[in-house]
């Protein structure tokens, strides 16, 4: 098994559309590194963007159960949206309150290649709407109140930011320091709001 790299804002895979996987290209090493590397981080979720795969693919939690799905999509929604805050690993020690359908269905493969459906309420449905979102170049800040974006008290956020506001613009510096080796970094964006 091997930790994967996880890629951040600015990274222009993070933007792309990720592309659908065929039945046989399913590979159970990725799988697992995949999940090590999302519990390793701490992450209730992990979409294959993050860690530079443009693929539909992602792995996420909720409580004991272990999700890992293929081609997941969206069929049907709740219609009212509800706030809550999230993080991305993407985004490593911000959060912001996004608002998210309180009810998904998601139709994907599982890992044995079969056709499954999902019926996710609650963090599942957050999640999974989350993660998806990452499979289409759709960030959560996209989505967010960016009113209450702000830093989280996390190990390696500087003492002096933990739970104070902050702002996009002061993102796009800070990743594209981060990311100043990678090329065509996009910052922009999209408008969901
Ligand atoms: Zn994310």
């Amino acid at each position: 098994m091997a930790l994967l790299d996880v890629i951040t804002y600015g990274h222009p895979t993070l933007r792309k559309k990720a592309q659908p996987y065929g039945k046989n290209e399913i590979d159970t090493t990725f799988i697992k590194d995949m999940l090590e590397t999302m519990y390793v981080k701490d992450g209730v979720g992990l979409a294959a963007p993050q860690v530079n795969i443009s693929k539909q693919m992602l792995v996420c939690q909720d409580g004991e159960k272990e999700y890992i799905l293929f081609n997941p999509k969206i069929i049907a929604h709740s219609e009212a949206l509800y706030s809550n805050y999230e993080g991305c690993l993407s985004l490593p020690g911000l959060n912001a309150k996004v608002p998210r359908y309180e009810k998904v269905i998601v139709s994907a493969l599982n890992q044995e290649g079969e056709e499954i459906e999902i019926t996710a309420k609650g963090m599942l449905a957050v999640i999974l709407q989350h993660e998806i979102d990452h499979l289409n170049g759709v960030l959560y800040i996209d989505r967010a109140e960016l009113k209450t974006l702000s830093w989280t008290d996390a190990e390696f956020v500087a003492p002096e930011l933990r739970g104070k506001m902050t702002d996009i613009d002061t993102l796009k510096t800070i990743f594209s320091e981060q990311n100043k080796d990678i090329k065509n970094l996009q910052f922009e964006l999209i408008d969901y709001q």
